[in-house]
């Protein structure tokens, strides 16, 4: 409960003055819960004594109907605060989570499933917010009735009998939560396996049009039921251990009535107590079955949150790799590039991708990349994204260690079109401008013509307008290439890194790509990863990268005329067109 309690605690502090009036219609409520009872064995012993007379009995008659209304209006009134702080909270709990995935580096989500990362933001903080919504409305209501009514039983009746009639109850309670206590391992399990349903639900969404096409729907739907029949017989233990306490719980209290009545009439034999008091004290007997099995659900539901919590704090205590430090540089424009000795091991890797790299490249100058898949070439140049750290040599932008300047200063100076397009459902021009959102019109139709998009347009039904598809479904290879491209020029980004992204476009498009670039770049820097040796033809120096390291560089006038893997190819290539 404390553990609740600490991790809202901003919260709290937040919205102090709606917890403090919901505190007050709390206690108002609970103090009218118990007052019908009290009424009603107050009437019986006024009756029971002849002392009934017509004002009382009007008094009485207001008070029993003015009460019920009361509890209705501040119950409307607890309700609706109390689910408008709950929506608030969930809301600022989910702002918190996804402000801190966006500051996680690419360790992170390799270490992470998608469906684990989305079922800790919703199952997991639906529990949160239940269990801090509860805690309130539980303690203090459940434990305020609870009170209120002993007192009253003990203080007003008597406490022998309250003593009797009510000690059976926290020995039962006690002994049920720590049975219930038990239940958290099967609780974390059921969490887990919800998680991994969810990836499974996701991958299949995400995945269905390579279902459709290899004919795997009915593998995977029986994939799917896997991952239900899983989630539901986790469900099961969980379902077991809550069938044990409800019916044992009920004994407890039977026990409870059957005291207070028996011992109750005892009372009343020895002139103890009066009639009127032994149906009021049955009355407080049964108020106290709800607020006490509430408790106990309560208890549940923080038990639950806890695992909850311990999920949503396991990923918030998650720091990047790679960050700013305070005294991070910030740096717009560059002139010289420069890896020495890079090597880099992807985070769960044993073995190094790319080995010992050392070239440099200076503003202005065009450079290609070229080597056989797998080689380390997207590896290589991604180090210029600040996804990962290296993990030995340095990265150098005008001396200075890229470490040492502002993330996203580094990456503002790069425009990177990398080899699996990410498009949004959004229309075309929305989707190029989140290359930079504050582009005018010149700047995007700029954008367009160097990536040779524009003749794509006449084709798109609504032109710039036309709706991207989710993941951009609704275009071909070869035009989802191209608006990636043009996303990356309408920033006009000091570097431009081309991975690989002239892969889906004919040999013409891409000579007009290539020549644009050169028209229009003029003084800024390209970095080109490519297969077909056309594109890098004209670049200013090539690496030939292979298993991770450079084996050859040079201009592409120079290498064809050097024995190895480039003159290969490029005799491959031109035996091939
Ligand atoms: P290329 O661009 O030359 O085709 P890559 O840089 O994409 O080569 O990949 C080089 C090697 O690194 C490959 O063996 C690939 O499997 C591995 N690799 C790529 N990305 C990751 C990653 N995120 N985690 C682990 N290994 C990776």
């Amino acid at each position: 409960m404390s553990n609740i309690l600490s991790k809202i605690s901003w919260f709290i502090k937040e919205e102090w003055k709606t917890y403090v009036f919901m505190l007050f219609l709390l206690l108002s409520i609970a103090f009218i819960a118990l007052t019908p009872a009290w009424v009603l064995g107050y009437s019986i012993d006024t009756i029971v004594s002849g002392g009934l007379t017509k004002t009382t009995l009007t008094l009485l008659v207001i008070a029993l109907v003015l009460l019920p209304l009361g509890r209705y209006l501040l119950s409307f009134m607890y309700n609706y605060l109390s689910n408008k702080t709950a929506q608030k909270l969930s809301y600022k709990l989910r702002q918190k989570y996804l402000s801190h995935l966006f500051d996680m580096d690419s360790k992170f989500y390799e270490q992470y499933e998608k469906g684990d990362l989305i079922s800790r933001v919703t199952a997991d903080l639906d529990a949160i917010t239940q269990a801090a919504t509860s805690l309130l409305e539980g303690i203090i209501f459940n434990v305020g009735i609870i009170l209120f009514a002993i007192g009253v039983m003990s203080l007003t009746i008597s406490w022998q009998l309250t003593l009797i009639s009510v000690a059976i109850m926290p020995v039962g309670l006690t002994i049920l939560n720590i049975i219930r206590y038990n239940k958290r391992k099967y609780i974390k399990r059921h969490r887990e396996i919800y998680a991994d349903m969810t990836e499974k639900v996701l991958e299949s969404v995400e995945g269905q049009r390579a279902i459709r096409a290899y004919v795997q729907e009915e593998n995977d739907l029986k994939k799917q039921y896997e991952a239900i029949d899983n989630d539901i017989e986790s469900w099961r233990y969980i379902v077991k251990y809550e069938n044990w306490f409800n019916p044992l719980f009920e004994v407890i209290y039977g026990i409870s009535y059957i005291l207070a009545f028996g011992f109750g009439i005892y009372f009343i034999i020895n002139q103890q107590i009066t009639l009127g008091n032994l149906i009021t004290f049955i009355s407080y007997v049964g108020l106290l079955f709800g607020p006490i099995i509430s408790i106990s659900t309560i208890f549940t539901q923080i038990n639950n949150a806890t695992i909850s919590i311990d999920r949503y704090e396991e990923i918030m205590k998650e720091t990047p790799e790679v960050h700013d430090e305070v005294f991070s540089k910030p740096i717009v424009k560059f002139n010289k590039l420069e890896f020495k000795n890079v090597t880099f091991k992807y985070p769960f890797d044993k073995v190094p991708v790319i080995k010992n790299i050392s070239f440099e490249i200076n503003k202005g100058e065009t450079i290609g990349i070229v080597g056989p898949t797998g080689a380390g070439k997207s590896t290589l140049i991604r180090q210029l994204l600040r996804e990962f750290n290296v993990t030995d040599g340095q990265v150098f932008i005008d001396d200075i260690s890229i470490e040492e300047y502002k993330i996203e200063d580094i990456r503002n100076l790069v425009g990177y079109v990398p080899q699996a397009h990410m498009l949004f459902k959004r229309s075309v021009d929305e989707n190029i401008m989140i290359g930079n959102p504050l582009a005018n019109h010149e700047a995007l139709d700029k954008a367009v013509k160097i990536a040779d998009f524009e003749k794509d347009l006449l084709f798109l039904q609504n032109g710039m307008q036309t709706q991207v598809g989710e993941a951009g479904s609704t275009l071909s290879g070869g035009q989802k290439q191209r608006l990636s491209i043009a996303r990356a020029l309408i920033k006009d980004p000091e570097i431009l890194i081309l991975d690989d992204s002239l892969s889906a476009v004919d040999a013409k498009t891409e000579d007009t790509i290539i020549e644009h670039l050169k028209a229009f770049r003029k003084g800024k820097t390209n970095i080109i990863v490519a297969h077909r040796f056309s594109a890098v033809r004209d670049a200013d120096q090539i690496y030939v990268l292979q298993a991770g390291k450079i084996t050859q560089r040079g201009t592409h006038e120079m290498l064809i005329k050097t024995d190895g893997w480039y003159k290969n190819q490029y005799i491959e290539q031109m035996t091939m067109r």
